[in-house]
């Protein structure tokens, strides 16, 4: 892919225009603590406490809002397991955009009533038995629907990208950035925004141990595909980056690093004691990725974006326990 079909940080700045007065405006939040542990100044970005309790409001509700009027009426399919779910069906119904949702049907009972909840209609699939892929484009095709991928989409990306905007505007320029890494959408955006806005900040892309085909793919220059990674972090069990999001994070992406499930387990620990904040499994990489990664970062100003909030109160007490 060339270089001209990859979103930039105009297409970032414009979704930030679009998300204002919808999305909110999360806080950046500090510990003491957390600069002894890392002999750094670091800057928390909470979209933990963002609309639906993760940062993918922004890329959905970004994608929404350029619909032209055919689309409004045809409607929005999506497929997600988790947080770009209810991120789609949470920004249709406020843009007033039918939607349709395919989710496995063992996904938690939570997922699929909150986003039941959001007035999206959610059809569900055996993981097992039936092509998720051609079972939504089916979908899309017979009801005419636009189908809107969790990460690999120039709108969803330019979406993604405003969490990182905000922070820097927030805290001023950074020496190094941590995210988030699935699909690519959160670290590929976030190098967007940090070039434009913070020239020379190293920013890093951080996941589960277990699931580093994106470490791979960084390393070898091409795409890695691996089967369906065993970690906590459900929203990173991506198999492989996106064609968009692969090429920005080769380009501008410092370093990929991984967390073990145990060092998740950890922050999310350090959240909840020392910062009182629930944070999911993958929301914690970031920061497990700045902890652990290898990077020396005495002395200086370190962003962490941590990217979302939603679990179940169970699992998030046995993972503790
Ligand atoms: C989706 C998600 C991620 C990963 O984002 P990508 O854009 O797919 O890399 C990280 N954290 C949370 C909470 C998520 O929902």
């Amino acid at each position: 892919m060339t270089s001209p079909d990859l979103p930039t940080f105009d297409d970032v700045a414009a979704a930030a225009g679009r998300l204002q007065g919808h999305a909110h405006l999360t806080p950046v939040l500090r510990s003491r603590t957390a600069d002894e542990l890392l002999g750094a100044q670091v800057f928390f970005k909470c979209e933990n406490f963002q609309r639906m309790g993760a940062f993918k409001f922004r890329g959905a509700f970004n994608a929404l809002s350029r619909f032209d009027a055919a689309q409004r009426r045809a409607g929005v399919a999506a497929f997600s397991s988790g947080n770009h779910a209810q991120a789609i069906a949470l920004s249709a119904r406020e843009l007033g955009i039918p939607a349709t949702i395919l989710m496995p049907a063992d996904a938690p009972a939570a997922k699929l009533a909150a986003t039941r909840g959001y007035g999206a209609e959610v059809i569900t699939y055996d993981r097992m038995r039936d092509d998720r892929d051609a079972l939504s484009r089916k979908l899309a095709e017979e009801r005419g629907m636009t189908l809107i991928p969790p990460y690999d989409h120039p709108d969803v990306i330019a979406g993604q990208g405003t969490a990182a905007k905000e922070l820097f505007e927030q805290t001023g320029p950074l020496d190094h950035l941590f995210t988030c890494t699935g699909g690519g959408g959160m670290t590929s955006s976030s190098a967007l925004s940090a070039h434009a806005l913070s020239p020379g900040c190293r920013v890093y892309g951080v996941e589960p141990l277990a699931g580093n085909d994106g470490q791979q793919s960084f390393r070898s220059g091409h795409i890695v595909r691996i089967p369906t990674p065993e970690t906590i972090a459900d929203g990173a069990q991506t198999q492989y980056l996106g064609n968009y999001t692969f090429a920005i994070i080769r380009r501008d992406v410092h370093d990929m690093l991984t967390a073990t499930d145990a060092q998740l387990v950890e922050a999310m620990r350090f959240f909840a004691e020392r910062m009182k904040m629930v944070v999911e499994p993958t929301g914690c990489l970031s920061f497990a990725g700045a902890r652990h990664g290898g990077v020396d970062l005495r002395g200086a100003r370190v962003g962490v974006i941590v990217s979302g909030g939603n679990v179940d109160m169970q699992r998030f007490a046995s993972l503790l326990a």
